[in-house]
């Protein structure tokens, strides 16, 4: 019960296609969300629910794209998850910081829902 996002920015950096929430057995343990890391230049998932989150590749602490906010909150979004109670995580369809060309053009585009 995810999202396949894809991030998609002017620069025409290639990214790939990243699986965003989680597996219906692991709903309160798992929330992949999209993360940057701009060491790497790259855009991964990683889980919301660990405390601290690392770039697989140089282990530098990353931050993820999106926020957790209140649950009736209603602006557009491209992807949302329920994240504790009457909290979601929300990836607004907006734009966001691009770790290529470290330019606010990076937006997500939805691909697919998965299960
Ligand atoms: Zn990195
Ligand atoms: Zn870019």
């Amino acid at each position: 019960m995810g999202s396949v996002i894809r991030p998609v920015c002017k620069c025409n950096s290639n990214f790939s296609s990243l699986y965003a929430g989680c597996g219906f057995s692991d709903w309160d343990e798992v929330c992949n969300v999209p993360t940057p890391c701009f060491h790497c230049q790259t855009i991964f998932t990683r889980n919301l629910y660990n405390k601290v989150l690392k770039c697989p590749k140089c282990r530098r602490v990353v931050h993820p794209y999106g926020e957790v906010v209140d649950f009736n909150n209603d602006m557009e979004e491209v992807f949302s998850w329920s994240f504790q109670f009457n909290k979601k995580y929300q990836l607004l369809r907006k734009k966001f910081t691009c770790p290529v060309c470290k330019e606010e053009k990076l937006s997500f585009i939805k691909e697919a829902m998965w299960d």
